[in-house]
C-alpha cells in the first residue's frame, strides 16, 4: 500500500482545519460558554452541537465492534463518499475504478470532483472479476468502489475476489456495505486492523430505518478518519439528527426485529414474483430489495405507477434491461403491488 501521504491530495495533507469554539476548549469542565456567540436562549437548540459526536461514536464502537477512533459520521453516507474524492484524488489527473452497475452516487460524485470514473461491468451473474477490477488501475487510480451486496443487483460480490482486490490494490477499496444488516456474511468492518487501505461504509438510512435524519458512517484506519474529519463542515451532524441517533441506538433489538420480518417477507415476495407469467427471472438478494426481470419493465412501471405503486424501473442501466428494483416494504404494501401485478394485462 502506498502511503497515505502519498494517496491524499497534497493540499488536503498540509491543510490546516478550521478550528471551532467547541474544538479550542477542550476536556475542561465548564458551565460558563461566551466563546462561540450563541444566544443563550432557547435551550438546547441555541447551543453548537459537537463536532465530533463523541458520545454516538462511543455507544456506536460497542455495536460495530471498532474503535470509536475508526468512526466518522456524515450527513449520509453521500457525505462519506464525497470526502473520499476531495480528500484522495487530484481533479484532471486522478481515477478510480469501480464495479458496474452499482450505486449511482460514486459516478456523480467523481464527476463533480472532475475525477476520471473507471466502471468496469460485472458478469452476467454481477459477479466481480479481481482480476479486471485491477486491469483497470493504472498508477492514478487512487480507489477502488465495491458496493457488497450491491445496489442494484442486490448480490454480494464474492468474498475470495474481494480479498484478492483489497490486497492486490496499493490505494483505498471502499467497500460500501449500506445493506450488510440483510446479508449473513461478515462485516467487513471487522477486518479493518489487517486491512488498513479498506474504507467500510454503513448507513442509518436502511435496516436502521432513519433515512430521514441523514446519518451515514465510514469506518478506517483512525489516519484516514482524521483526514475526513479535517475536511468535513465543523458542525456536519445537526443536534436534532445526533439526539435520535442515540434514540435509536438505545434499542438495537428493535432493528434485529425489522430486519427479520423484512427478510420473511422478502422470501414471501421472491416466490410470488417467480409464480407471476410477467416476471422472467428473480436474481438472488442479500438486501432490503430484489431485482425482478419482466417481459416489459417500462410499461410495468407506467401501470404501477398509475396505481399509485412506486417502484425502481433499472431498465436503463448496463445489464438490467427490463428489470424493475423491488424495495420489501411492509406486509400491506407488499400485498398491494402483488394484487397489482396479478390484476395486470
Ligand atoms: C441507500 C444507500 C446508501 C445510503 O446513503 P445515505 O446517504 O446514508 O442515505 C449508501 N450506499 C448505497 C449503496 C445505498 O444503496
Amino acid at each position: 500500500m502506498k502511503t497515505l501521504k502519498e494517496l491524499a491530495r497534497p493540499n488536503i495533507w498540509n491543510l490546516a482545519p478550521y478550528s471551532s469554539a467547541r474544538n479550542e476548549y477542550s476536556g475542561h469542565a465548564a458551565h460558563v460558554f461566551l466563546d462561540a456567540n450563541e444566544n443563550p436562549y432557547n435551550a438546547p437548540l441555541n447551543r453548537y452541537p459537537d463536532p465530533l459526536q463523541t458520545e454516538i461514536k462511543e455507544i456506536l464502537a460497542k455495536v460495530k465492534g471498532v474503535g470509536a477512533e475508526q468512526i466518522f459520521l456524515g450527513n449520509g453516507s453521500d457525505e462519506a463518499i464525497d470526502l473520499v474524492y476531495r480528500c484522495f484524488t487530484r481533479p484532471g489527473r486522478d481515477n478510480v475504478v469501480a464495479i458496474e452497475p452499482t450505486y449511482g452516487m460514486y459516478k456523480v460524485c467523481a464527476d463533480i470532483n472532475d475525477v476520471e470514473y473507471r466502471p468496469v461491468l460485472l458478469d452476467e451473474n454481477f459477479g466481480m472479476s479481481a482480476d479486471k477490477m485491477l486491469a483497470a488501475c493504472d498508477r492514478n487510480t487512487k480507489v477502488i468502489w465495491i458496493c457488497s451486496p450491491n445496489n442494484p443487483t442486490g448480490n454480494s460480490i464474492d468474498r475470495k475476489e474481494m480479498m484478492k482486490v483489497i490486497d492486490g490494490f496499493d490505494g483505498l477499496v471502499v467497500v460500501d456495505e449500506a445493506y450488510s444488516d440483510f446479508s449473513s456474511a461478515s462485516p467487513m468492518r471487522l477486518r479493518l486492523a489487517s486491512h488498513p487501505n479498506m474504507i467500510v461504509l454503513n448507513t442509518f438510512s436502511k435496516a436502521w430505518g432513519c433515512a430521514a435524519i441523514r446519518l451515514g458512517m465510514a469506518f478506517a484506519h483512525a489516519d484516514i478518519i482524521g483526514l475526513f474529519n479535517k475536511v468535513k463542515y465543523p458542525y456536519n451532524i445537526n443536534l436534532l439528527t445526533q439526539q435520535q441517533a442515540l434514540e435509536t441506538l438505545k434499542d438495537p433489538y428493535e432493528v434485529d426485529k425489522w430486519v427479520k420480518m423484512l427478510l420473511l417477507e422478502r422470501g414471501r415476495m421472491i416466490e410470488a414474483f417467480k409464480l407471476l407469467p410477467i416476471c422472467k427471472h428473480v436474481y438472488p438478494t442479500d438486501a432490503n430489495f430484489f431485482l425482478a426481470r419482466m417481459t416489459d419493465a417500462q410499461v410495468i412501471y407506467d401501470y404501477l405507477v398509475n396505481n399509485g405503486i412506486i417502484v425502481r424501473n433499472r431498465t436503463r442501466v448496463q445489464l438490467c434491461n427490463n428489470c424493475l428494483r423491488i424495495t420489501v416494504g411492509s406486509k400491506s404494501e407488499n400485498n398491494e403491488l402483488l394484487a397489482a401485478l396479478r390484476q395486470y394485462r
